[in-house]
């Protein structure tokens, strides 16, 4: 992938902000230098970038195509309705949505459409995974919901569907979400369906996580169970910053009027045309490739990771994303962030299903995008023992990295 327009856009900042114009290129070179294992990041493409960074961005658009409160929409229109058909046809939807400006804001509006201050909600448990918009007590979620937390298995780490069954049962939800930030296996979506129509309960799936290995092909999708599916654009499905939603045309109304005017003002039509070049992306056999390569890096780090001795939740992974204890090591999740920080390898702690101690959250979305394959994903798991071990300096395991990120280069000059 060529770098040249993040590289003309520092051109273009630096003859006139060259204070921003240093920042834009310090982090390209933090992200080109360094391995990106948070979960939920993601390298975008150029093509992606350059709609981001396009005129589009000046256009105000209040409303949907053909209905806008504003005048001079007749061109981003049709970018919209090309994201919004290529969504429909990516995900096999009969709605979509692509107005959201983040995940958050697609949970939000799902909320909106569907429930009331005040109904009861059941969602994964924030310790076991569930995301701020699922009830936690600093987010509107949990102010505004009466939020029952299922969890999961403290042997086993997965769903505990008779939990969900139970709990279901006893406190008639007026909505069911699944869907989570850690979770690293597929999501049983017929079960959750068939607990929700027996207690009468609406169903969301918070797919922000998998919706990209959905597009490819390697994941279960939730769109033919669930009511709503809400998603991000730019974790593993590579697109720019920003929410989707999805859902059958009988909702379609209601999810539109939550977004707008209920939940956002003007769309970003700069953000929609990225989100429908991403969507013309993922529809590609390259994008399949990618997807399932994902996946097996993701396995292959994860036992790569289980041989140096970190307890791997779950013992493996079906997705991108894997979580693991390091504390065989002798080291705790917040302590093992930081000594892979200082060699080069950035990740997140989350929290772990077995007690208070905190583990590490890391996926392949990103060094997958970079061309890195099951080999590179030896070498990484053998990089994070060393560390973790104390084997080897930061700035020796450093080298590595650099080494290692200089065969992959993100963009390509
Ligand atoms: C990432 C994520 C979100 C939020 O997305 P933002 O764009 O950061 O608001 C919501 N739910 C789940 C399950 C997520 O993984």
């Amino acid at each position: 992938m060529p770098v040249t327009h993040t590289l003309d856009a520092a051109d273009v900042l630096r003859r006139q902000d060259p204070e921003l114009a240093e920042i834009l290129l310090g982090e390209l070179d933090r992200q080109s230098t360094t391995l990106q294992l948070v979960a939920a990041e993601n390298f975008c493409s150029p093509a992606v970038l350059a709609a981001l960074g396009s005129p589009l961005a000046n256009k105000y658009a209040e409303g949907y195509p053909g209905a806008r409160h504003h005048g001079g929409c007749e061109i981003v229109d049709v970018a919209e309705r090309l994201a919004v058909d290529r969504a429909k046809a990516l995900f096999r939807a009969e709605h979509a949505n692509v107005q959201s400006h983040s995940g958050s804001s697609a949970v939000l509006a799902a909320y909106a459409a569907l429930l009331r201050p005040g109904d009861t909600v059941l969602a994964l448990g924030l310790p076991y995974g569930g995301h701020l918009t699922h009830g936690s007590p600093a987010n509107f979620s949990g102010r505004w919901f009466d939020f029952v937390g299922y969890g999961v298995d403290a042997e086993t780490g997965l769903i505990d569907y008779d939990q969900v069954r139970t709990l279901a049962r006893n406190h008639r939800p007026k909505a069911i979400v699944c869907g989570s930030i850690a979770y690293p296996r597929h999501i049983d979506y017929a079960l959750f369906r068939e607990v929700a129509d027996e207690v009468g309960a609406y169903l969301i799936a918070d797919a922000a996580h998998p919706m990209g290995l959905v597009a490819g092909g390697a994941a279960p999708s939730p769109v033919p169970y669930a009511d709503i599916v809400c998603a991000t654009t730019h974790k593993v499905l590579r697109g720019p910053r920003g929410g989707m939603i999805l859902c059958g045309a009988e909702l379609a109304e209601r999810v539109d009027r939550a977004v707008f005017p209920f939940t956002q003002g003007g769309a970003q039509m700069h953000t929609i045309a990225a989100k429908a070049v991403a969507f013309g992306e993922a529809a590609t056999p390259d994008f399949t490739a990618y997807a399932r390569q994902v996946v097996a890096n993701a396995r292959v780090l994860a036992a790569g990771l289980a041989a140096e001795g970190l307890v791997v939740t779950t013992g493996g992974t079906d997705t991108h994303l894997i979580t693991a204890d390091p504390a065989p090591l002798g080291v705790d999740g917040r302590g093992a962030r930081g000594r892979l920080a200082a060699a080069g390898m950035v990740l997140d702690c989350c929290a772990l299903p077995h007690g208070d101690a905190r583990g590490l959250r890391l996926g392949t979305a990103a060094v997958t995008t970079q061309g890195m394959g099951e080999e590179e994903m030896g070498l990484i798991a053998g990089l994070f023992g060393n560390v973790l071990r104390g084997e080897v300096e930061s700035q020796r395991a450093r080298d590595h990295v650099r080494e290692l990120t200089g065969r992959f280069p993100p963009y390509s000059r």
